[in-house]
């Protein structure tokens, strides 16, 4: 259970996952805090940091893109 997310932040990373695109962190959790720019049209994140943060550990991840999914078809 997450408090809230922005706790991870506060108390700085607790482990290096990056380097693969991930959905989920090596703790279970699936909510990570990110860094977004949103597009005014669509109203949703037009543009995201690669780097993210678990929000319920703080373990750095690298957040998934389409062009992972493309690139792991091949
Ligand atoms: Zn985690």
């Amino acid at each position: 259970m997450v408090n809230h997310p922005f706790h991870a932040l506060e108390d700085g990373p607790t482990g290096d996952y990056r380097g693969q695109p991930t959905f989920c962190c090596p703790c279970g959790s699936d909510l990570v805090v990110m860094v977004a720019r949103f597009d005014p049209d669509t109203r949703l994140p037009g543009m995201y940091l690669l780097d993210g943060m678990c929000a319920a550990c703080g373990a750095l991840l690298t957040l998934p893109t389409e062009i992972d999914e493309m690139e792991d078809a091949t």
